[in-house]
């Protein structure tokens, strides 16, 4: 089974129909060429960089989609056969480049190999508390921001993959936390992180209040996933010298030239001496705060006192809505889906 995109979206909401779902046969193991691998895959990353992939731009740090070819993205699968010496059946690999088929062949270059029997680390925790979405938030916060203790930061999408794991980082760093969600489930889940205060940004009323109501005094660091009006409130809210991490700006990434938001608060960067850090996390990998950020996040989460969320669709076929829910806010927590079993 392969996932295949039909056709680009420029702008606007992606829908079902712009995704095939079709029936490929499987890869035998004698058309395998030197140093290539079968891959099974067990697992897929939903994540929302994808849109930018479906929208046909030449001009983006990673390339388009093509129609009539399928998706990739981060996955986990298992090695069903080798013709590489780095790898042997049974292996579990993960890569940045997994095709979104039940079995596809890899170059072995592309691919890393994980532990597959790590004591209270599945599978699946690759693609989030140890995977890109975490360390997306400890360059954010650590890295980028510098996170001091006493100050206070906003995490919007704080129930996400990226956002719960700010609103953990930023408490063990003595931050004040305020968390913003899209649903009471959500907000109550965000709490339990140890978040101090929480609002759900579609029913508090005027997030300006809120906001202000949660931090009279300001904000030290807005850790943006969302853009849109929580950036321009923030924007309005922060301390001098705040910083903001730039991650993501997932209100607008469906947006139409007509409902494009503008924001209205640029000039507080100014007299408020704001930074504002933009980045990619591919980046980071090689770089040092890779290994800070596995050492301090496995041996916290071994211990129990990191919580993940993850949240499995189940079903190569449902890989399509899955992705497609993120922009809905459909998602809680990390979203994967579950291909086959290990
Ligand atoms: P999440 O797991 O947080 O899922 C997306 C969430 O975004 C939804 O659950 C929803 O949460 C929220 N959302 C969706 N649509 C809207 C909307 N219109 N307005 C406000 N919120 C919305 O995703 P990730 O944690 O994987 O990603 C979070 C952000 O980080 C994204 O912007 C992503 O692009 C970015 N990112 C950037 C990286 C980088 O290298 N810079 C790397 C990884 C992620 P809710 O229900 O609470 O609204």
């Amino acid at each position: 089974v392969s996932i295949k995109l039909v056709r680009t979206i420029p702008s606007g909401s992606p829908a079902l129909e712009d995704f095939v779902v079709e029936a490929v046969d499987t890869p035998s193991e004698s058309s395998l060429e030197p140093n290539q691998v079968l891959i099974r895959s067990l697992y897929f990353s939903c994540d929302p960089y994808f849109r930018g992939r479906l929208s046909g731009t030449k001009d983006s740090y990673v390339s388009s989609f093509i129609p009539g070819n399928p998706l990739e993205g981060r996955g986990i699968g298992t090695v069903e056969a080798s013709t590489s010496p780095k790898f042997i059946k049974g292996d579990m690999v993960t890569s940045a480049a997994f095709k979104w088929e039940k079995y596809f062949i890899s170059s072995d270059g592309a691919l890393t190999k994980i532990p597959s029997n790590t004591a209270g680390i599945s599978p699946a925790d690759y693609l989030g508390v140890l995977g890109m979405p975490s360390f997306t938030a400890y360059v954010g916060l650590v890295f980028l921001c510098k996170a001091q203790p006493g100050e206070t930061i906003l995490v919007s999408a704080a129930s996400g993959a990226v956002g719960q794991m700010v609103v953990q980082l930023a408490k063990a760093r003595g931050l004040r936390v305020i968390g913003a969600a899209g649903s009471d489930d959500k907000v109550d889940f965000v709490k339990s992180l140890g978040a101090d205060v929480v609002f759900n940004y579609k029913t508090c009323g005027s997030l300006q209040e809120t906001v202000k109501k949660a931090a009279p005094q300001g904000i030290d660091i807005y850790f943006d996933n969302v853009g849109g009006e929580l950036l321009d409130v923030a924007l309005s809210s922060m301390r001098f010298f705040g910083r903001i991490a730039a991650c993501g700006m997932i209100s607008q990434y469906n947006a139409t030239p007509e409902t494009a938001y503008h924001i209205k608060n640029l000039g507080n960067i100014v007299t408020k001496k704001v930074t504002i850090y933009g980045y990619i996390i591919s980046d980071y990998f090689d770089k040092p705060v890779y290994k800070e950020f596995i050492d301090e996040v496995s041996s916290k989460f071994k211990k129990g006192d990191i919580q993940y969320r993850l949240d499995e669709v189940f079903g190569i076929e449902n890989a399509p809505q899955a992705l497609l829910d993120l922009f809905e806010g459909k998602n809680f927590g990390k979203r994967v889906v579950k291909v086959s079993d290990v």
